[in-house]
């Protein structure tokens, strides 16, 4: 079976972007594929190391946002990355082999930068790429499934592997990403992609009142003022979210819209009971782990445990292609 390397940055609870981008995909693939999911808390300290207790708590809420979202404990890996000293180890390896150019102008790291408001960037945070490198490869993951927005990182780090394996003869798998192919969620503010420090998201967990509550903030066609007024799905984001979770009704809303015999606020009532009916059986599945923290605590303890078994033996093959062993 294949292998797939992918995870989450333990900053938070996850939102309906996160389902979108990458949940809703790992949960198809996972019957396919040998899935790590990597709860990544080294990286995650790469912009919240004044935080950390905030990346503590996250794991669980990551672990369970997962399990709830229809991840099958049973064929998954939960992954702790800051408990896989491989993945430390590689990281090492890897960051003699790019140069601080090459980092300095990886486009994502560039907007990751100004979103951040850094003037200047630390050590860890310029090489978190280096080390994404290391979490893909430590366990030769085939695949990974990524934003558009990730692809730089990727082409870096197939970089990294064939310049590794060229120098020094070892056998790590080049790493092919996967787009999601439904793109980005936009917020509801419409503006901005989906954030947690953006005030404008859904998160999986949210009580059924807060989500029809928040559906109901949202930008629309800004020039509709009027129920009588014809709208244009074309440029409201609430529409965009029909299309994305609603698309049975969405060909219907979309001619209703147009033809002003539909307001907004029942259109934004059909779009919460949509997304409430989607995250009830979320919110039922997380609830049981909520009450079993226990149970969460011991697949991540489970997970790391065979990540490192299969961690330390690639490993001590690379260093040994390396001449660094004894
Ligand atoms: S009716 Fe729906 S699709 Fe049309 S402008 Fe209002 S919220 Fe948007």
């Amino acid at each position: 079976m294949k292998r797939i390397l992918t995870g989450d940055r333990p900053t938070g609870k996850l939102h309906l972007g996160h389902y979108v981008g990458s949940l809703k995909q790992r949960a198809e693939l996972q019957d396919q594929f040998d899935t790590l999911i990597l709860i990544a808390d080294v990286q995650a300290l790469t912009t919240h190391f004044l935080n950390p207790q905030l990346i503590n708590s996250s794991i669980y809420e990551v672990t369970m946002d997962n399990l709830s979202i229809g991840l099958d404990p049973e064929k998954v890996t939960f992954v702790q990355q800051s408990q896989v000293p491989s993945i430390a180890e590689l990281t090492i390896f890897y960051s003699m082999l790019v140069t601080c150019n090459q980092l300095s102008h990886n486009p994502t790291i560039k907007t990751e930068a100004k979103n951040y408001g850094y003037t200047e960037m630390t050590y860890g945070f310029l090489g978190y790429p280096v080390s994404q490198t290391a979490d893909i490869t430590f366990c030769n993951a085939n695949l990974v499934p990524v934003g558009e927005d990730q692809l730089p990182h990727i082409e870096l780090s197939r970089k990294i592997v064939r310049k590794f394996n060229d120098l020094y003869g070892t056998e790590i798998i080049e790493p092919d990403a996967k787009v999601s192919n439904v793109g980005r969620l936009c917020g509801l503010d419409g503006n901005s992609k989906m954030g947690k420090s953006l005030g404008n998201a859904i998160y999986l967990c949210d009580p059924p009142e807060v989500v029809t509550q928040k559906v109901r903030n949202a930008v629309t066609d800004t020039n509709r003022i009027s129920v009588k007024i014809p709208g244009n799905p074309d440029v409201c984001n609430v529409f965009t979210y029909h299309k994305i979770f609603n698309t049975e009704e969405a060909p219907n809303i979309c001619s209703m819209c147009k033809n002003a015999s539909l307001g907004c606020v029942a259109c934004k009532k059909l779009l919460a009971d949509k997304l409430n009916s989607i995250l009830s059986p979320m919110r039922e599945k997380r609830s049981y782990y909520e009450n079993h923290k226990d149970v969460v605590k011991e697949l991540i303890q489970e997970g790391t445990r065979r990540a490192n078994q299969i961690g330390n033996e690639n490993l001590a093959l690379i260093k040994d292609k390396m001449h660094v062993s004894l």
